[in-house]
């Protein structure tokens, strides 16, 4: 895949870039080697004021870093600039946070064990790679790179090949708010060249986000080599909807669930599970809200749902549609291809899917939403449990034993009550199953790529 801003809204390559050779590659991971034995040295103190100078460049760039956003991937200019403010917070949380979070830890009885004293402390690892994706090219990397950087490691990341600039940009932030050079930098190189990269003994742990593939591929090269991984992959998350719910609520909220991030994000809703009691209203509403969407440029702050990303998506999501459509499944909404330039699809509500439909199983990462009737909690619950991933998950219900029963039951990294899935810098993230291992996020995201030492004196 050449390393390429190919704008998705008009189809045209706007800019090309050589990848990096393994000089460039090998003089990259130097830097960040030595870098890391330098931030290693560093104060807290020291660490939390570069943070929060680099979050003060992301909030004084957030219009043009904004409108780059979405001249790689398309997502709709307001959910760009939030993308950044959002970075920008996550980076101010960790400054304020991570001494914290980092703590020594006395062990309340040393006698236990025989010693006078007992305690933990949480150490650097090194050199951490991140393998990044295109859907969120500022946040997923500010979320690992931010708690990373505060802990004392070094980064290195190897960004989706169709958002180079953002890629860019991340190369010199962290550098420009005071850290040492080196201590964040890119790799113009493509997915084959990671394995030699997380092979090389300088590099201490990888975390990556984006398919089950990609996931796989990378987790079994640092398996080989013994080094620590975080996974954060797909998602086809249930949407539950039970009868003492808001319908109105619900169904407004949907939509967003669906769409938002032009339908490409991995904690989006993408399975709408309905009880029968109230599907006809559930399903009529939603269908007629996700119809009702602005589709167009995502410069322009009138549209609702962009262009995805790249054509190879877009093409992949009408296939999955259309295979639905062949098996008899209803269209309720959308299932076209709009005819205009660039890589768009209509929003789309699928309904009446059988278990031989590709949609029941797979990821649909875009503008598809699809509906099933459930006759029963039990039921419902089934087709929530029914896919391989495991990554969030909502249910409207105002039932309080309803709730704790599907909380106790659901098989997903989290569960959102009359709400949608959002990921928050104080909640950890993550999920089971193919959706991945490792988390994300709060205190337990800066501790993954940590050394937790004991310490037993006598
Ligand atoms: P990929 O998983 O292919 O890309 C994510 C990142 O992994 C990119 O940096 C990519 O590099 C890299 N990569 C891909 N294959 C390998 C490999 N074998 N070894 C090392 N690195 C690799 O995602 P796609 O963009 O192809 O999207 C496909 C699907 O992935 C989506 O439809 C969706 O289901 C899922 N996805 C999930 C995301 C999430 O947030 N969890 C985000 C994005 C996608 P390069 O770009 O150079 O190929």
């Amino acid at each position: 895949m050449a390393i390429a801003t190919v704008n998705p809204t008009t189809g045209l390559t706007e800019k090309e870039f050589e990848p990096d050779t393994s000089e460039a590659v090998q003089i990259r991971v130097a830097e960040a080697a030595e870098a890391a034995g330098q931030l290693r040295g560093t104060r807290y103190e020291q660490r939390a004021a570069w943070m929060i100078a680099a979050a003060g460049i992301l909030t004084e760039e957030a219009g043009s870093l904004a409108e780059l956003i979405t001249i790689e991937m398309g997502k709709p200019i307001a959910q760009s600039v939030a993308e950044v403010l959002k970075s920008a917070k996550a980076m101010r949380y960790y400054a304020e946070h991570a001494e914290a979070f980092l703590a020594d830890a006395p062990l309340e009885d040393p006698a236990a064990v025989g010693a006078s004293r007992a305690w933990t402390r949480y150490e650097p690892l090194g050199t951490v790679l991140a393998v990044m994706p295109w859907n969120y090219p500022l946040w997923q990397v500010i979320r690992f790179a931010a708690p990373a950087l505060m802990a004392g490691n070094s980064g290195l990341l190897k960004h989706a090949s169709n958002v180079p600039q953002s890629a860019m940009f991340l190369d010199t932030l962290f550098e420009r708010g005071g850290f040492p050079k080196g201590s964040f930098r890119t790799l113009l190189i493509g997915g084959a060249e990671v394995a030699g990269v997380l092979a090389d003994p300088r590099v201490k742990a990888v975390t990556l986000t984006g398919s089950e593939p990609a996931g796989r591929s990378v987790a079994s090269i640092a398996g080989d080599h013994v080094k620590k991984a975080v996974l954060e992959l797909g998602g086809s998350d249930p949407f539950i909807v039970m009868p003492s719910a808001d319908i109105h609520e619900a169904a407004a909220t949907a939509v967003r669930a669906r769409i938002n991030n032009n339908g490409q994000s991995c904690i989006a809703g993408k399975r709408f599970i309905v009880h029968a009691d109230v599907y006809e209203a559930f399903a009529t509403e939603f269908a007629k809200r996700m119809a009702d969407l602005v589709v167009g440029d995502p410069l322009d702050p009138a549209t609702e749902v962009g262009p995805l990303a790249t054509r190879s998506g877009r093409d992949e999501l009408a296939e999955l549609v259309d295979d639905a459509r062949d098996r008899g499944a209803q269209i309720l909404a959308g299932g076209t291809i709009p005819d205009r330039p660039g890589f768009f699809y209509a929003p789309t509500v699928v309904a009446g899917l059988t278990d031989d439909m590709r949609l029941v199983q797979e990821e649909a990462f875009g503008p598809v939403a699809s509906l099933y009737r459930a006759n029963s909690r039990e039921e419902a619950l089934r087709i929530a449990n029914q896919t391989s991933f495991g990554l969030s998950s909502a249910v409207w219900t105002r039932d309080a034993e309803e709730e704790a029963w599907f909380l106790a039951n659901l098989e997903a990294g989290a569960v959102f009550i009359n709400g949608m899935t959002v990921s928050y810098q104080e909640l950890p993230f993550g999920g089971i199953k193919r959706s991945g291992f490792g988390r994300e996020l709060a205190a337990v995201g800066i501790r993954e790529f940590c050394n937790l030492k004991t310490v037993w004196k006598a």
